[in-house]
């Protein structure tokens, strides 16, 4: 019913006479006599919205910069000046990856850490519809690049799924299927080696621990097909470069990635020398 910590309104005899349009009026006023606080920076939420973090926070992701790699969306910035008239960063210059682009919402960096941490452990149904409608926007603007036939969420370990879950990926790909009218497969792609417990991976040990770790289920229907990848973070791109390997394996067309966050390779918007 009603989230912890309400007190009051939460042990009304509701019993027998509710009903979800009760749960939702009972909501509304717990949302008004009861605010609670932003999870990032505690300030009382003011909004009615069951996002669990203020406006402040929200508004402070940092978008990932107009100048950005037009494969990987790398932020260009983050490189030597001598690379400054290309529209690549070095490491699509030749193309290194099997994805064809990938975009993401914002850097990964400060509240933005924070909120997605927060989807990963404690699972934020309303902060994943947040994002994946910003993530809507992002599709629509990129334009024919980003047309796909299909929804895949980057899986998780059975395992690991079935430690935590959900697969935090899937809260995102799910809402942003439904709004893309797309269909939606969280199931077409499998993670067969589970991630080294680790929890500071060098960048090659990424690459190496997400090289062939994913494969399309047998049976699954993706031949010729565009496949719209959906992850939470996109670090070094082994991750999604490994989804897409497999699926193109499979007999995909092409895939796209998308994702909330891009971990800028070197100090892009912060440190800059004073
Ligand atoms: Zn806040
Ligand atoms: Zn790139």
């Amino acid at each position: 019913m009603v989230p912890n910590g309400y007190g009051v309104l939460t042990s009304l005899p509701l019993r027998g006479i509710a009903n979800s349009l009760l749960r939702e009026a009972e909501d509304a006023l717990v949302s008004i006599f009861f605010p609670a606080p932003c999870r990032i920076c505690e300030k009382l939420l003011a909004h009615a919205s069951r996002v669990p973090i203020c406006e402040d926070c929200l508004d402070s992701f940092t978008r990932v910069p107009e100048r950005a790699c037009e494969i990987c969306g790398q932020p260009l910035e983050s490189f030597h000046p001598v690379t400054v008239e290309s529209l690549r960063c070095p490491h699509c210059n030749p193309p290194t990856y099997a994805f064809a682009r990938a975009r993401s919402l914002a850097i990964y960096q400060d509240q933005l850490v924070r909120a997605l941490l927060m989807l990963k452990y404690q699972r934020t149904d309303p902060l994943a519809r947040w994002f994946a409608a910003r993530m809507v926007q992002l599709v629509r603007g990129e334009g024919e690049a980003f047309e796909a036939d299909l929804v895949v969420p980057v899986p998780l370990h059975r395992s690991r799924e079935r430690e935590r879950g959900y697969n935090q990926a899937a809260l995102l790909a799910k809402p942003l299927a439904k709004a893309l009218r797309l269909p939606y497969r969280p199931v077409l792609l499998v993670r067969t080696r589970q991630r080294p417990e680790k929890t500071v991976l060098s960048l090659e040990e990424r690459r190496e621990a997400v090289r062939g770790a994913f494969a399309t289920r047998p049976g699954s229907q993706v031949d010729k097909l565009r496949v719209l990848l959906v992850d939470d973070v996109l670090t070094t791109g082994a991750t999604l470069d490994a989804c897409a390997r497999a699926l193109l394996d499979s007999g995909a067309k092409s895939v796209v990635g998308l994702t909330v966050a891009r971990a800028a390779r070197s100090p892009v918007t912060k440190h800059s020398p004073s």
